[in-house]
């Protein structure tokens, strides 16, 4: 099929737009940015709605490879350490959603999805920073730097947060600061404590903040991410900055002993300004004509409900079912960007939505926090599964 899809930027999102628009017969020539591919030192949580698109491309090999299945989410109080809830993951969540749980290293997950695109003869560009975009009703033209300009039928706008593509596009200005500081660091479990060695999820809970720690590589790293709340000293476009966590010290200086203990364990650590958008309006903001935003590009948000690379990949999957079903591609284009702009816009909107709610919850204190504790003793574990989110779109 001589149809050609261009992609703009090379992160998860990318990637997995990339291979599904390989699947779905279309010529693909993606465009990152940086020199190399890479990936932050971070862990990522896969609920089952994102694992069950991963094995529909036959990477149930490859994730079972890299990643760890952590048998429960425990829901803690960071200035008791008292277990407020409990969510089953393991076999509950393959019987009940038809896939497991998984967390995964950020780079373990590119890695498998890079060789996947590879095999399926993705054209890589590295270097090549996307800055100048057209279209018409017969095509979409990219140029990069002093390269001439290249024509494709369909461009995918997977360029994160800062979306060039976005502001060509939409010209909704910069994506809005959070005011929450995230602190990520990442340690080999063997150099730690046994009491602090970990195969679960834990989310620790307490007055504007919270403390999130799962397992990935297998179960051999456990990945660590407090989230704060506070303003970044400078910009927060630079939004990968090393730091020996004080900031989240100080914050947890009420907080229960292993709480503290496994802080203290953290010798070094990446703080993160968090930023994200409202939730989506309308499928106007996901597709116009022949180009589609995907990922963060189109709908960032808080982390809080651990599925913003979960939706990007989700996006991908939906991306490629309508342009494998286009009859006469190069023509069909915005008409299945059209369809994918409705089928999608609305769940990322909830996820969205949610995860700004989670952070709520999650960060309560006062009447608020009794509340969410009381309810979640109550209702435990249907507080805390959710089957529209992972039952997938
Ligand atoms: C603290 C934290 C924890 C998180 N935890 C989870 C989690 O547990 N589960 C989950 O699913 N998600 C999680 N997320 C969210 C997840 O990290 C993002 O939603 C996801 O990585 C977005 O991927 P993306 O490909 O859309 O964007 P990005 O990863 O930002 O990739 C965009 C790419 O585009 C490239 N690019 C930019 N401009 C251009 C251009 N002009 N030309 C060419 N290339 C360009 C960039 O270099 C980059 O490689 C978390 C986020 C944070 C901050």
């Amino acid at each position: 099929m001589d149809v050609q899809a261009l992609i703009a930027g090379g992160g998860i999102g990318g990637l997995a737009a990339a291979l599904a628009c390989a699947r779905a017969g279309w010529d693909v020539r993606l465009y990152e940015r940086a020199p190399e591919f890479t990936e932050v030192g971070a862990g990522v949580q896969l609920g089952p709605n994102v694992v069950k698109v991963l094995h529909g491309w036959d990477l149930a090999d490859a994730l079972a490879g890299v990643a760890a299945f952590p048998d429960r989410l425990e829901v803690r109080s960071a200035t008791t350490g008292q277990t407020l809830g409990n969510l089953r993951l393991g076999n509950l969540m393959q019987q009940r959603y038809g896939a497991p749980y998984a967390t995964v290293h950020r780079a373990d997950l590119h890695g498998l999805l890079l060789s996947a695109v590879e095999q399926v003869g993705v054209q890589l560009k590295l270097k090549h920073s996307l800055s100048q975009f057209s279209q018409n009703p017969q095509a979409v033209t990219v140029q990069s730097q002093d390269d001439p300009p290249v024509e494709g039928d369909v461009l995918v706008g997977a360029d994160g947060l800062w979306s060039p593509v976005r502001q060509w596009l939409l010209g909704d200005g910069p994506p809005r600061t959070t005011g929450h500081l995230a602190y990520r660091a990442m340690l080999r479990q063997a150099d730690l404590p046994q009491a602090l060695r970990s195969s679960q999820i834990t989310a620790w809970l307490g007055p504007r903040l919270h403390l999130v720690q799962y397992p990935v590589r297998g179960g051999d790293w456990l990945n660590v991410v407090g989230i704060v709340e506070g303003q970044a000293q400078d910009d927060s476009d630079n939004w990968d900055q090393g730091t020996d966590g004080a900031g989240l010290h100080a914050a947890l200086a009420g907080s229960c002993t292993p709480l503290q203990d496994l802080v203290r364990a953290v010798p070094a650590w990446r703080l993160w300004a968090l930023c994200d958008r409202p939730p989506m309006q309308g499928a106007y903001q996901h597709a116009l004509g022949r180009v589609a935003l995907l990922g963060d590009a189109a709908h960032p948000m808080r982390p809080y409900l651990a599925q913003g690379a979960g939706m990007a990949i989700e996006d991908a999957a939906e991306l490629g079912r309508v342009l494998a079903q286009a009859l006469d591609p190069a023509l069909d284009v915005p008409i299945m960007l059209n369809r994918y702009a409705l089928n999608r816009w609305q769940r990322n909107a909830r996820v969205q939505a949610r995860a700004i709610r989670n952070g709520q919850i999650f960060h309560a204190s006062g009447v608020g926090r009794w509340g969410r504790d009381v309810s979640m003793k109550l209702l435990g574990e249907r507080l805390l599964d959710l089957p529209w989110l992972y039952g997938g779109p």
